[in-house]
């Protein structure tokens, strides 16, 4: 199924107890249509870079068979920027510095070739252009899921409230679960956050996995217990691109298919944490691949009675 995909294409300088990296490639959208791409071969991307951004770049998105034909290139603009530094726990980030550049008066043309995909994933930019590129697709969706971060909370509340009205799955983490909805209890947030809209809400709690609530029906997803945990910048969007990507793949948005979906997000994950930046999603051998999904689920199976 075609899969539809936006956020950021950016550079990224990151800083870890282990290393520090200069620009290199980034971007929620580059981690999200990486990691779909393992799943349907029918990813596109709405996103926009500035002229500053290699050509390389560009080439190694489009040489795992994403289509680029939405990638807007801003002559004499500089791309989006994104600058971080983890702890010694890895749980917790600091953002150092944010320069929207070019996203700040990003408009999202999608080309008629494009507005019509079976699925989306709004990923991680100003919850207005998530919108706007909502109105623009001239169908509805089979399934529309979006991610935010406490950035857009913070500047853009009532745009992000008003997306929310028009998206079926959310993705944030606990902390952000937390802001949005003013409650401590996931419990209680997950109840708040689905009455603004998605009928689906995603909370990434790190290395302590992830919920899936829907309804009154809760699904919790350990994370991988892994020997090193090098950079976890784009975890979420790895594990977000996964998750849609199997949706894609599977053409099934059931809530026992859902679950499937969390736990291959969450092996894609653990893949993208145990190396700098996106080095270790771009060629992840499908054996081993499956070898951690069938750990995730030793992880937790139980036979009780
Ligand atoms: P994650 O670690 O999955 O939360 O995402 C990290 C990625 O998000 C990085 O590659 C950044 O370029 C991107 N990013 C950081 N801040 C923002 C923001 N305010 N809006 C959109 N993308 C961002």
């Amino acid at each position: 199924m075609s899969l539809l995909v936006t956020g950021t294409v950016a550079f990224d300088a990151i800083e870890t107890p282990f290393g520090k990296t200069d620009k290199i490639i980034g971007g929620a959208a580059t981690y999200i249509s990486l990691a779909a791409s393992y799943f349907t071969k029918d990813v596109s991307l709405i996103a926009v870079v500035g002229d500053d951004f290699p050509a390389s770049y560009i080439e190694l998105i489009k040489s795992k068979g994403i289509s680029t034909e939405g990638l807007q290139i801003k002559e004499g603009e500089k791309s989006f920027f994104w600058s971080g530094r983890y702890f010694n726990d890895m749980n917790s980030r600091e953002t150092l510095i944010t320069e929207l550049n070019v996203l700040a008066d990003f408009d999202p043309i999608v080309p008629a070739s494009l507005a019509q995909p079976e699925f989306v994933m709004l990923g991680n930019l100003s919850p207005q252009v998530q919108l706007t590129l909502l109105e623009r697709l001239t169908n509805k969706p089979k399934l529309v899921v979006m991610d935010t971060m406490n950035f857009w909370m913070d500047i853009a509340l009532e745009d992000l409230k008003k997306a929310l009205k028009k998206v079926d799955v959310l993705t944030i983490n606990d902390e952000e679960a937390r802001q949005l909805s003013g409650e401590y209890s996931l419990l209680k947030a997950s109840r708040v956050i689905r009455e603004m809209g998605p009928q689906y809400l995603i909370i990434k709690k790190g290395e302590h996995g992830a919920l899936l609530f829907h309804g009154d029906q809760v699904f919790s997803a350990p994370a991988m217990l892994l020997e090193d945990v090098f950079d976890p910048t784009g975890a979420g969007d790895t594990f977000a691109g996964g998750f849609i990507g199997w949706l894609a793949l599977t053409n099934d948005i059931s809530f026992e298919n859902m679950k499937r979906a969390i736990i291959y997000g969450s092996a894609m994950a653990s893949f993208c944490v145990e190396k700098f930046g996106t080095d270790n999603i771009l060629e992840i051998p499908r054996e081993e691949l499956m070898e951690r999904v069938n750990a995730f689920k030793k992880l937790s199976y139980v036979d009780i009675v």
